[in-house]
């Protein structure tokens, strides 16, 4: 009988492990890497499990080439998640496991945990003299979470903007750190929420691991062993963190949870924030997830008594809640889509020498430019997307594959004089223009895309919000989410209204978390805050509910919406999506797909929806289209994606569609 056999998972799109025979006399234990001959490659692998039999021929058998590391990279509950996500997912398991490596680690180069995890001294843990007096609401979640330490317990905090959700972050992460384990803090976006680094920096007397894309591959390698040796107690970081083997988690934090951008749109595509929903209950530890607009299915968790629900109710300190209003758009002719109501409203708070904060979520000039002797538009050549124009830059872009061309002085169609191609309706750029006119004195900074392409562009941006030089900022959503500017007192959404008609379901959820966020950066201090809301539609029964009773009551109906539509989270949804060049081959694959496998999944309860081509059809000269999933549960939706997944590997979908699967799909 053979008594060492290796099933290792290699880095290709394949469902299984291979078995390989050990070293002689080599101590090789699962979460190893090794060096294994594949074909005619050479490959890194990893050692998931260790058997004393198998079912290759002893002829075929083939030893590894190579031990790589002198311990398993992957602990046992490390590996145990990353194949959960495997499985969940139905991402081919070395895939996975790599995922979760840094760059220089897929790679051949030894590894070796050479940092000790300190002890830390817990009286010198912390800098005693910025910590505020805490409300009740805020000293009753602190306690509720330590009183979970080392349990599995999902909380959501669910604090108002501007409660002081950060200040509990830091006392329970101190509490962790001073039973001698990690802290795990993720954010949407590192470069948007500085100020939560800069607290956690200012608080404690340690090093801190941050963790996010930006930061040079050597500086994430080096935080990557920091956080996975254990030496670093405390981490920062975005999605990708969330895979990190970390050496000893006592807690996961997830901010802003809510954020769509916890989902990965590529490659493994997993939420960050249920993975680590998952790994609070590998681990054994508490996870909270803090936001003022909490996701629908975390609201869902928390009433089918899965997650607890801690409450924040009021503004920490003295701040107030802001005043909002609804201002009606329905005008003719808004100058940069200002209405005279809001106008007089920022010369008002200018004049009362404060910020204001306006917020457009469509960078660009305007988006479209259209002829107007023959009414047609210039459009992507690659995309199915009008270009937007860059006045700035005299350019069209594509807001889709980031293709331009110089703005045209005459139609293409018609060929007639220059002067009749407009831009139609608006972007950043010509609010700005705009607001310049109307308040020439007034500094104005705009930050989207456009104007922070260059190193700390943001950071300086942000600087002079706080340092009282900039007085109307404008932006997309780059500036709705983290940042805290004591003087905004009016913050105000030009046009609200995209999301009625949006065919994403989340859509009207997203817009109230956006009002609510951007409502959140409007009198966070001393002075008194005011809203406006500009929309089309102000008598929207939603709108109304959303602002009488706050976001969880209209999360609440919500719910109830989602329930009578049979929507997530009161079902399941997977989807495939495929491209191709030709324009029915996507289409076509997802039609062969649906006749194939219709019987077997409708034995599963699960419906199958579409094929259908996807909103907007071309983008980047390929062709989308979409399939989508809906079961009642989840072992139905996993059953039936098996299914899909027999045929499509099988060798009947041409070479020439690709195609990607996606579980739980957030738009
Ligand atoms: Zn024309
Ligand atoms: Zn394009």
């Amino acid at each position: 009988m053979l008594t060492n056999i290796l099933q290792v998972a290699v880095p290709l799109p394949l469902r299984k492990l291979f078995d390989y025979l050990s070293l002689e006399h080599a101590q090789v234990l699962p979460g190893q890497r090794v060096l294994v001959s594949f074909g005619r490659k050479i490959l890194v692998g990893i050692v998931v499990n260790i058997r004393d039999n198998t079912l290759v021929a002893k002829s075929k058998l083939k030893s590894i080439s190579k031990i790589l590391d002198p311990q398993p990279i992957f602990s046992k509950k490390n590996l145990e998640l990353l194949l959960w996500a495997s499985n969940y997912y139905h991402s081919p398991i070395g895939e996975v496991l790599h995922s979760a490596l840094p760059k220089r680690l897929r790679g051949d180069k030894e590894w070796q945990n050479i940092m000790e995890p300190e002890t830390i001294n817990t009286t010198e843990l912390t800098n005693p003299a910025d910590i505020p007096i805490l409300n009740s609401a805020q000293q009753e979640a602190i306690t509720a979470i330590n009183n979970a330490h080392n349990k599995f317990t999902t909380f959501l905090l669910a604090g108002i903007t501007g409660s002081g959700k950060t200040e509990v972050y830091l006392q329970i992460a101190a509490y962790v750190i001073s039973k001698q384990q990690q802290v795990i803090i993720i954010v949407p976006e590192i470069s948007l929420t500085p100020q939560l680094i800069q607290r956690v920096q200012a608080r404690f007397n340690l090093k801190i691991a941050i963790l996010h894309s930006k930061l040079t591959e050597k500086t994430r390698y080096e935080n990557w062993q920091l956080a996975c040796s254990g030496a670093a107690k405390i981490i920062v970081g975005t999605r990708s963190a969330a895979l990190i083997p970390f050496a000893n988690p006592g807690i996961f934090i997830i901010d802003e949870e809510h954020d769509t951008s916890f989902k990965q749109q590529t490659g493994l595509r997993y939420s960050a924030r249920d993975l680590l929903v998952r790994r609070g209950h590998l681990e054994q530890c508490p996870v909270v997830l803090g936001s003022a607009t909490p996701a629908l299915e975390t609201i869902h968790n928390v009433n089918n008594n899965k997650y607890i629900q801690l409450t924040l109710p009021t503004r920490a300190g003295i701040a107030q809640p802001p005043k909002i209003t609804i201002v009606d758009s329905r005008q003719p002719k808004l100058p940069g889509g200002l209405s005279n109501k809001l106008l007089n409203k920022i010369k008002q708070h200018l004049a009362e020498k404060n910020q204001v904060l306006l917020f457009l979520n469509r960078r660009g000039y305007a988006p479209v430019l259209m002829c107007f002797q023959c009414g047609s538009t210039v459009d992507c050549k690659q995309c199915d997307v009008k270009l937007t124009v860059h006045q700035s830059h005299n350019k069209l872009q594509c807001h889709h594959c980031g293709s331009s061309c110089a703005i045209p002085k005459q139609c293409a169609q018609c060929n007639t004089v220059a002067s009749v191609l407009q831009p139609i309706g608006i972007g950043t750029e010509k609010v700005a223009e705009v607001l310049a006119e109307y308040f020439p004195d007034a500094n104005i900074d705009r930050i989207d895309k456009d104007t922070t392409t260059k190193k700390d562009a943001l950071k300086i941006a942000v600087a002079k919000v706080k340092d009282g030089t900039t007085n109307i900022l404008l932006g997309t959503q780059m500036i709705a989410k983290g940042h805290d500017f004591p003087n905004v007192t009016l913050a105000a959404i030009v046009d609200i209204d995209g999301s009625w008609f949006s065919n994403d379901f989340r859509s009207i959820e997203k817009m109230a978390q956006l009002i609510i966020q951007v409502a959140g950066r409007a009198g966070r201090a001393q002075k008194l805050g005011e809203v406006i809301l500009q929309t089309k539609q102000p008598h929207n029964p939603l709108l109304k509910l959303l602002l009488s009773s706050g976001y969880m009551q209209f999360a609440k109906i919500l719910l109830q919406e989602r329930q009578q539509l049979h929507l997530p989270p009161f079902s399941y949804h997977a989807s495939i999506n495929a491209k191709s060049k030709k324009k029915t081959q996507a289409l076509q694959l997802l039609s062969d797909l649906k006749r194939a496998c219709v019987a077997e999944v409708q034995q599963q309860n699960t419906l199958i929806l579409g094929p259908v081509a996807a909103v907007i059809e071309k983008r980047a000269d390929y062709y989308y289209a979409q399939l989508l999933l809906q079961a009642n549960n989840r072992s139905s939706l996993h059953s039936s994606v098996r299914q899909l997944l027999l045929f499509l590997e099988s060798a009947q979908t041409p070479a020439a569609v690709k195609w990607t699967l996606d579980i739980d799909p957030v738009i």
